[in-house]
């Protein structure tokens, strides 16, 4: 399988070469060229699979050969043996046909351990192999930073360096990241916003000559495709629990990034029934204006309760996107220059497609509290804002009440101690692989917002 990227002028690479990089050098992201299609009766045979050998069903025609059926499996394997749960992702029930899909049984404790464990076990594999070393270089609003650094701090051939904002992001999350041992492990503190973050690593990316020869930076946020394949299984493994594929399911998602809808959504393209596809936003609410009103521009960044939405721009947007413009990636440069400089919407026939295709709800902080509250009341079940703000918008948009509406809880809420303390409980306590997360040694340097700072001090800690 090729993938090209969503911008129409990079040539198509190899699982492995995407699997080694972050954005295509059109400024474009990767997608398969083509999408594997499964039908009723392939998804229906696998009925009754544990998580390991559904997610290999689901992965191999991705990556196509570039790694043998027998190790690839070992990978997935070991990927998701360190989850707390058995089932790796259990369903938990709320109501009638209401469902949440607890993802945040990793070592981390939120949903980007499903993609970051397998990630980082696909990159030692293949670099290995290709006696090659790389450089990961990542930009972190918080769980990111820990699920990369957890990943891939296994892996003899990285080094790994994740950059967050100074004294932003909650002291549970900071301390994950900064307690990770190994001489591979690089945290750096910027005296700046997670944007800044974001530029300087985006920077760097662009123009690579600070390293060695021979090195290259590898991207481990979700414009990297493998993160994006991985989170495809889960749809498919809560669907098939509750009567897919001869019965349809609806899914409701907390949206920062589209990275996670975005796997429901291709889950969908290939095969999968599934009637409602909900976009959960905060009020950082890109995404649900352009659903509402066909409004795609930029506002400012408010800091909410649930911090690991809080996002400007949606990045995976795009490889939605290349698929409504009719995968011309011209059409898709010009939109996008185009919306980055003032209010710019879509032709309205694709946005009434896109409407059709996704639903979307807004949550302010309150109303996220609000549901924390009645949620526990209902169920004496404690849900972390994200997931709350799921729930919320699953209530709101649910079309037809007999079809479940599957919720994605996509953190544990002892990460988000403020917002559950807000909502009016005590944070629960740490699980016992993090009981002593508090006593642990940190590491971490605090550097100046700017690129040279960070290329220096990457330089002299390879
Ligand atoms: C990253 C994250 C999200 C948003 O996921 P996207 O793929 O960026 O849409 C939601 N909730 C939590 C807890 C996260 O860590």
């Amino acid at each position: 399988m090729k993938y090209i990227s969503t911008r129409g002028q990079s040539p198509a690479q190899t699982f492995e070469q995407v699997l080694l990089t972050g954005l295509a050098p059109d400024g474009g992201l990767y997608v398969p060229e083509h999408l594997p299609q499964f039908n009723r009766e392939e998804i229906a045979s696998w009925a009754g699979l544990d998580y390991p050998s559904l997610a290999q069903q689901i992965i191999t025609p991705f990556v196509d050969g570039a790694i043998a059926p027998a190790t690839l499996r070992a990978l997935i394997d070991k990927s998701y043996q360190s989850f707390a749960h058995k089932a790796v992702a259990p369903l938990h029930m709320l109501g009638p046909n209401e469902w949440v899909l607890e993802l945040y049984c990793g070592p981390t404790l939120a949903f980007k351990d499903f993609a970051l464990q397998l990630l980082g076990n696909l990159l030692d594999h293949v670099l290995t192999r290709n006696n090659q070393k790389v450089v990961i270089l990542g930009a972190t609003s918080g769980d990111t930073g820990s699920a990369a650094l957890e990943g891939c701090r296994h892996c003899e051939n990285v080094d790994i360096f994740i950059l967050h904002p100074h004294q932003r992001v909650s002291e549970v999350q900071r301390r994950q990241m900064t307690t990770v041992p190994g001489k591979n492990v690089h945290n750096i503190a910027v005296r700046g916003n997670f944007d800044d973050c974001q530029r300087i690593v985006k920077s760097a990316f662009g123009d690579q000559s600070f390293l060695p020869e021979g090195r290259q930076l590898v991207a481990v946020n979700s414009i990297n495709w493998a993160r994006i394949m991985a989170q495809i299984v889960y749809y498919f493994y809560a669907a098939m629990q509750l009567g897919g594929p001869h019965r349809p399911v609806s899914f409701s998602v907390p949206t920062g990034n589209f990275g996670d809808i975005y796997a429901g959504y291709l889950a969908r393209k290939m095969g999968l029934p599934i009637k409602q596809l909900i976009i959960a936003t905060n009020s950082n609410d890109i995404l649900h204006r352009f659903m509402s009103h066909n409004d795609y521009s930029q506002s400012t960044l408010e800091h909410t309760l649930s911090p690991s939405m809080d996002i400007m721009v949606s990045s995976n947007f795009e490889r939605y996107l290349f698929d409504l413009f009719g995968r011309d990636g011209h059409a898709l440069a010009r939109f996008m220059t185009a919306s980055a400089t003032g209010r710019h919407g879509v032709d309205p026939a694709l946005w009434e497609e896109a409407r059709a295709t996704f639903s979307s709800a807004r949550v302010s902080d309150e109303e996220t509290c609000d549901v924390i509250r009645q949620v526990h009341e209902a169920s004496q079940f404690l849900v972390d804002p994200h997931t709350a703000i799921g729930i919320k918008a699953a209530r709101d948009c649910n079309a037809d009440v007999t079809v479940p509406m599957i919720t994605l809880a996509t953190a544990h809420p002892v990460k988000f101690g403020d917002a559950v303390e807000r909502a009016g409980f005590e944070t629960p306590q740490l699980p016992p692989h993090l009981r002593d997360l508090f006593a642990r040694e940190e590491r971490y340097a605090v550097l100046d917002n700017s690129l040279a700072a960070v290329t220096g001090y990457v330089q002299t800690h390879l």
